[in-house]
């Protein structure tokens, strides 16, 4: 029988909360899924615990990524690059095998959140309800995973972001109602909109983030969502298509723009929170084309929401509006397995302290989910979420990459492995 209690001894704890500073020489008692003691290593150990001895080594709450995909792994692919080969493909997603694959492709996935260190996830628009199948089979002790939180597929307009893809198309007000009622009987967890257009799916400089939805087909899905309980995460990348979430009244606007004094107003009025994606843009804004094989529009349009999604964490961070971290996984150059470089990049290009990067990617993301009183940061009775690295990510947030150990709701994983794709790696390390 395997043992579940663990005494974490020898190590120097970063606890997630704001103003976080190094507690070395700690022992952090497991027992189950519950931190039951946070002590000084001075203290003598209890019987019946197994001891893990970290070696100095840093131990901190398990990193959430608020703004996943799971169909593919972030290595750039033309399959999903629109037309033919898209159609196919989609068509054979809708067959048994098809299915079959999309699960293998999202087990892959979840793996590599979890062995990269991220203990919770949020899956923001995937193929036939998958996402829903493979969180079950976590929750249910059958698959390893983090923790997880899916919407199944997101819900946009004709030609809208994800129209032909992870998203399926409505036009009136009654067919969004429909559609988020049919989500919620498939057991999602809160509702994806893609309120503008994105990056892929624009075909002309200035395109990406243009306004796709209307505050009525907005406001249609966000109020039957309310009324039955789920919250809306909105796919937003332009000034317009803010001010329909604002108005509408979601309840995460993910990626962002710049907020005016107007819609910080609103913000703050609806409590609404920020979910910046830095890592998304980035790559295809700042490298060659020749390097991404992407069309020159590609890079325009990146740069244009990369500068988009900073000066909107920047303005959400200066005017206190609640912001969170994601990734986009799944996109090109963005890889399950690099929630570091969301937090890196974050910390460099938004100019915040390492430690409030940590912060906001565990237990300000927690908060944002409303998982806060469970898991975020380092304190007793809350759950065993935790990972381990060697060095100080407070003096090098590159100390991320490499996670010794994990912790997911109290099952440890003692030599974590993770799927790496060296090619995208190599490409993804020229930004740093
Ligand atoms: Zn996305």
């Amino acid at each position: 029988m395997t043992t579940t209690r663990y005494a974490l001894c020898n190590c120097t704890i970063l606890d997630g909360t704001k103003d976080m500073q190094p507690q070395p020489d700690m022992t952090v008692l497991v027992d189950g899924e519950t931190i039951v003691s946070i002590q000084s290593a001075a203290i003598p150990l209890p019987d019946g615990f197994e001891v893990v001895d970290l070696d100095g080594a840093f131990l901190l709450p398990g990193l959430i990524n608020l703004h996943s995909h799971h169909f593919g792994s972030g290595k750039p692919s033309k399959v999903l690059g629109e037309g033919k080969i898209q159609d196919l493909v989609m068509l054979f997603s809708k067959t048994g095998l098809g299915r079959k694959y999309l699960l293998s492709v999202m087990k892959k996935a979840v793996h590599n959140h979890l062995h990269s260190g991220v203990t919770t996830v949020r899956g923001v628009g995937d193929f036939r309800y998958v996402d829903v199948e493979v969180r079950d089979l976590i929750n249910a002790g059958k698959l390893e995973g983090p923790r997880m939180f899916v919407s199944g597929p997101a819900l946009t307009v004709a030609t809208g972001h994800g129209d032909g893809t992870f998203a399926e198309v409505g036009d009136k007000p009654a067919d969004f109602r429909a559609m988020v009622r049919d989500r919620v009987a498939h057991n999602v967890d809160f509702i994806k909109i893609c309120t503008t257009g994105g990056v892929m799916d624009s075909s002309v400089p200035g395109e990406a983030g243009l306004p796709k939805m209307s505050v009525e087909q907005a406001r249609a899905c966000v109020n039957e969502a309310h009324r039955l309980g789920m919250k809306v995460a909105s796919h937003t990348e332009g000034p317009e298509g803010l001010e329909v979430d604002l108005i509408a009244g979601v309840d995460t606007v993910e990626h962002g723009c710049p907020i005016p004094p107007d819609m910080e107003a609103l913000y703050k009025l609806k409590g609404v929170c920020a979910v910046a994606t830095v890592s998304v843009a980035l790559p295809m804004a700042k490298l060659d084309p020749e390097v991404t094989h992407m069309p020159a529009v590609t890079q325009v349009n990146s740069q244009l929401v990369a500068d988009r999604i900073i000066q909107g964490a920047k303005d959400a961070v200066r005017k206190h509006i609640p912001l969170g971290l994601g990734t986009d996984a799944g996109c090109p150059f963005v890889t399950q397995y690099d929630m570091w470089r969301e937090i890196y990049h974050f910390s460099k290009l938004v100019e915040v302290s390492p430690a409030f990067a940590l912060h906001t990617a565990t237990l300000v993301n927690a908060r944002i989910l409303g998982i806060d009183k469970l898991t975020g940061s380092i304190e007793e009775g809350k759950c065993a979420d935790l990972i381990v690295v060697e060095r100080d990510p407070l003096e090098d947030l590159t100390a991320l990459r490499d996670v010794k150990m994990v912790m997911a709701r109290g099952n440890l994983i003692r030599e974590p492995h993770v799927d790496r794709m060296p090619e995208v790696d190599a490409i993804l390390d020229t930004l740093l």
